[in-house]
């Protein structure tokens, strides 16, 4: 058996041309152009790339895109003043801070003043909050990604067993709290590094998420025959980027999995610019 291949890429054109369409029409209404803000901090490789890409797609769907380039020195004081402006700018709708940030400068700190209306991440705590209530104001770019992608290979979640690797603050818990949510309605366990024979419990998911980074972790006695795989994880091997599961195995025995690249990744972006468009709408009414 082969699996089906979940094409993000092509899900994300058309989330992206949705919401260009979206923002046509808005930019027409109000005479506002949707403007979202990115700061980068340093000259991490990887970062450079994310930033880039975002601002391309920004563009392709008539959101102004700002890019902030400050120097790897920059400190707390200054990352936070900077904030401070675009918070208070009637011009900017939304505001990205590019992780990872440099040493000197604590994330959360950082995450903590963004104003919760421009937080297009949707990271801030009252954000996460809402999310947690089940009245989200921003979906989590990745995880609303990865939802997108299990639905279009399985209508009906309600009631299937999610098994999520990873628990981080941007993948890992808000993708459960997404598929718990009422009207998804899957039954989430969340695995962890602390996670006592993890291959018993992946090998019992409808629909597994790897989110834990590292490359080819997910191998094909940990997958159940049949299982829906999304592969969350962006590694660099050898020069090539691979996902968190061996994909030529476990492809021989899921019933649907995404490829890395042109899986989740494109998703993640797509979603941003929805919250970019959504954060304009509420700021401009
Ligand atoms: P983190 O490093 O923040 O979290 C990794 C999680 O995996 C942690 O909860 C950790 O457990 C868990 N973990 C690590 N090793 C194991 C193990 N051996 N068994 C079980 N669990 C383990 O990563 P992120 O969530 O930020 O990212 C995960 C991957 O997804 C990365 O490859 C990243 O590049 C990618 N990513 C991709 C995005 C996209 O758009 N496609 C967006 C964001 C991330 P513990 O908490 O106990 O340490």
């Amino acid at each position: 058996m082969s699996a089906t291949i979940i094409d993000g890429k092509a899900t994300s054109l058309k989330l992206r041309e949705s919401t260009g369409k979206q923002v046509a029409e808005f930019v027409e209404q109000t005479g506002v152009t949707p403007h979202l803000v990115v700061v980068l901090v340093g000259e991490d490789a990887a970062s450079a790339v994310y930033v880039r890409n975002k601002e391309r797609a920004c563009l392709a769907a008539g959101i102004k895109s700002t890019i902030h380039r400050l120097s790897a020195e920059t400190s707390q004081a200054d990352l936070l003043k900077l904030i401070a402006q675009l918070n208070a700018n009637q011009d900017v709708h939304g505001i990205l801070v590019q992780l990872p940030l440099p040493q000197q400068i604590e994330e959360q700190a950082i995450l903590d003043v963004i104003s919760p209306l421009k937080d297009v991440d949707a990271f801030h705590p009252e954000n996460v909050g809402l999310l947690v209530q089940g009245r989200a104001r921003f979906l989590p770019c990745t995880p609303a990604g990865c939802l997108q992608l299990i639905e279009q290979v399985c209508p009906d979640i309600s009631g299937k067993h999610a098994v999520i690797l990873g628990r981080s603050e941007i993948v890992g818990k808000p993708m459960g709290l997404l598929l718990i949510q009422r009207g998804v309605d899957a039954t989430v366990t969340t695995c962890h590094s602390r996670t006592k024979d993890l291959a018993s419990i992946t090998s019992q998911a409808d629909i597994l998420i790897a989110a834990i980074g590292k490359a080819n972790f997910v191998t094909a006695d940990m997958v159940k025959p049949g299982a829906i795989v999304i592969d969350v994880g962006i590694n660099r091997v050898d020069g090539k980027l691979v996902g968190d599961v061996d994909f030529a195995a476990v492809s021989q025995i899921a019933g649907a999995i995404t490829p890395v690249p042109g899986g989740v990744g494109p998703m993640t972006i797509a979603n941003l610019l929805q919250n970019a468009l959504l954060a304009a709408r509420t700021q401009t009414s």
